[in-house]
């Protein structure tokens, strides 16, 4: 008998039929003696109707009500599930984040998680009771109703699972794994049987829209051993997958990784703008002149290069934002000209940073260069490169992403055979 959390997001609760579908699974794992807490998303499309009723309501809105209407989609969701599971002759009860309950700090919108009592829901669990959880929510110090920004389920699962100390915790939904890249973009994708929380925390971060990376920064701190695996299958008829486990991706400490490969996955993301400036003074003080600014303003910069300048006396300074942030940054940076003294500011958008990624690279020396050759024989200009322990990111013009993602899963022999 293990200890299980199971998530289902949006797409998999879109409707009743699925809902049903929904229940099958947790019945089937309910019926194998398990000990089961559920956590669900809003019906698909259903938040983001919320969220455009607030703003209808007012542009500018208190962020507390903001969050007691946007909470509402996973409370439905709870309540039908409930009700269908009972239907089926499966105890069940739906919980939300307040009467569980499940504390947050006070970000109204985009709050943190600081602490789950589990006691009422192991209780529960012990009777033999399934626990149908409202995921995305939680109650803040100030005694509210506080939501944790958006894809936020995925971190209430990963959450409710450490506090339970669950043996794993299953996330079902649209896809059936973590694939070496997006298979839209390279249709001989594989999927991966196992990834480290490590590697999975790079995909998520740079692009894989899998799992929020909120989830996978907790699944690791609290070695929460996450299952990704689709809702869609038959639940009474489970593929197998790898070893004695359904179809899906296991994400988990490299411990439990035999085989580790030098490169696992290729991650992008597009819509990415590189902003440079010219002819900036190359002394003390001028990165922390130019990017305190932006970070005071939520900016999030990414790769920066800064060229060596030729007598010490002027440098560039190039680095990327999201591209939906770049007029706003250049406008930070135009007010603080005088601190910065550069010469000149250029922008350029549409461009696509593509990501390297694998625990390989550690022990590993010229897996980057490969990339560069392979990139240079298609005619690809890389424009900016980072680079960590486990990955390397390369910036490109987006035209090329397609051609580039297949190229370099092709060279790291990422290919389904
Ligand atoms: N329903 C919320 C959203 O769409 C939370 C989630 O689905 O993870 O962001
Ligand atoms: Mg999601």
């Amino acid at each position: 008998m293990a200890r299980l959390v199971m998530k289902f997001g949006g797409t998999s609760v879109a409707d009743i039929e699925r809902i049903r579908n929904v229940a099958r699974h947790v019945k089937r794992e309910a019926e194998a003696g398990h000990e089961v807490a559920v956590v669900v998303s809003a019906m698909a499309g259903k938040t983001d109707e919320l969220v455009g009723w607030t703003r209808e309501a007012s542009p500018l809105h208190d962020a507390r009500e903001y969050d007691t209407v946007v909470a509402a989609g996973e409370q439905i969701t709870a309540g039908l599930l409930s009700i269908v599971l009972q239907n089926m002759g499966v105890d069940a009860r739906s919980w939300q984040g307040w009467q569980i309950p499940i504390r947050t700090n006070n970000a109204h919108g985009a709050a943190r998680i600081e602490d789950i009592d589990g006691t009422l829901l192991r209780e529960r669990l012990a009777m033999e009771q399934v626990a149908v959880i409202a995921g995305f929510q939680g109650i803040g110090p100030d005694n509210r109703i506080a939501t944790l920004g958006r894809g936020g389920s995925d971190t209430s699962a990963v959450a409710i699972a450490a506090a339970l100390e669950a043996d794993r915790c299953d996330i079902y939904t649209d896809v059936d794994g973590v694939y070496t890249t997006d298979p839209r973009m390279e249709p001989r994708a594989r999927r991966l049987d196992k990834i480290s929380f490590e590697e999975m925390l790079e995909m998520a971060s740079l692009g894989a829209k899998i799992l929020q990376v909120r989830s996978v920064e907790l699944a690791m701190v609290h070695g929460v051993r996450t299952f990704v695996r689709s809702s869609f299958e038959d639940p009474d008829n489970v593929q197998a997958g790898h070893g004695n486990q359904p179809a899906g991706t296991l994400i988990c400490d490299e411990e439990e990784i035999v085989e580790k490969p030098v490169v696992t996955g290729i991650a992008y993301s597009k819509d990415e703008a590189q902003i440079s400036l010219r002819r900036v003074p190359d002394k003390p003080g001028i990165s922390a002149a130019i990017f305190g600014p932006l970070a005071d303003n939520h900016i999030n910069v990414d790769m920066i290069v800064q060229s060596v300048s030729e007598d010490g006396s002027k440098t560039d300074m190039t680095f990327t934002v999201a591209e939906p942030d770049a007029a706003k940054a250049i406008k930070i940076l135009e007010n603080n000209q005088d601190a910065i003294s550069y010469q000149l500011i250029q922008t350029d958008s549409g461009l696509t940073k593509v990501s390297v990624i694998g625990i390989g690279m550690r022990s590993h020396a010229g897996v980057a260069s490969t990339a560069f050759a392979a990139l240079s024989e298609k005619g690809i200009n890389i424009r900016a490169i980072t680079t960590s322990e486990i990955k390397f990111s390369l910036l490109i013009d987006a035209d090329y992403t397609e051609l580039a993602v297949r190229t370099l899963h092709s060279v790291y022999n990422l290919n389904r055979e």
